[in-house]
């Protein structure tokens, strides 16, 4: 940090991004856009994408990345799909009540096809870009079932990318009738100590898991 308070900036390095606010009511400045697609994960629409809903802050687009690539060899087969996460200058984020200034993240859960083998799943326009798919009480849908163990070794990277970057995970939304499966897998016990929500949440989270993380704003 300089005196007057900004980072300085390796040149070539992309500028720190700077948000406002809170999750609730923010916005901010800087924002990155996340890649449409790497090695192990696709954003959830080509659409969505050209209509820059996948913003974030430079220091979540940076944890989203590692863990990504530390999930290469973590989980190798699995195929991950993340989901809205905001606009370019944050604010107001239909049809979502947070996602304001950068900090919110949507991840679709990783899955099983039929034969049991990691597969994508379908997130189309039709669909509400996959918002509108329903899990049963067994984690099914259709020929897809979750896959708590990949789902589990994700946010596990994460929370470990995060931390590595003197950050945090503040909150994980997601359906609290599947917590103890997630819980069960090996990455459990290390998972308990992240702040699951607790309460229903206004929409069920089955299909995807919300996360904001933890970073410093200005007011
Ligand atoms: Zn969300």
């Amino acid at each position: 940090m300089c005196a007057w308070g900004m980072a300085a900036i390796a040149p070539g390095a992309t500028a720190a991004s700077n948000c406002h606010g809170t999750v609730n009511r923010g916005s901010i400045e800087g924002s990155v856009q996340l890649p449409p697609e790497g090695a192990n994960f696709t954003a959830y629409s080509p659409v969505a994408v050209a209509m820059r809903r996948n913003h974030v802050h430079s220091e979540v687009s940076a944890i989203i990345l590692e863990a990504y690539a530390k999930l290469e060899l973590a989980a190798p087969k699995a195929q991950y799909v993340y989901g809205e996460t905001g606009n370019e200058y944050g604010g107001r984020f239909r049809p979502h009540r947070t996602h304001q200034n950068g900090l919110s993240v949507d991840f679709f859960v990783p899955v099983h096809g039929r034969d049991g083998l990691p597969a994508r799943l379908p997130t189309p326009a039709t669909q509400h870009f996959g918002y509108d798919i329903e899990f049963d009480r067994t984690a099914r849908y259709g020929e897809y079932s979750i896959d708590f163990t990949a789902m589990a070794e994700h946010l596990y990277q994460l929370d470990q990318a995060a931390r590595a970057r003197g950050r945090g995970i503040a909150q994980v939304i997601f359906d609290t009738a599947y917590l103890p499966r997630l819980f069960a897998t090996p990455r459990g016990a290390a998972l308990k100590k992240l702040n699951f929500m607790k309460g229903k949440p206004w929409v069920r989270h089955d299909e995807h898991y919300h996360v904001d993380f933890a970073v410093p704003c200005l007011k």
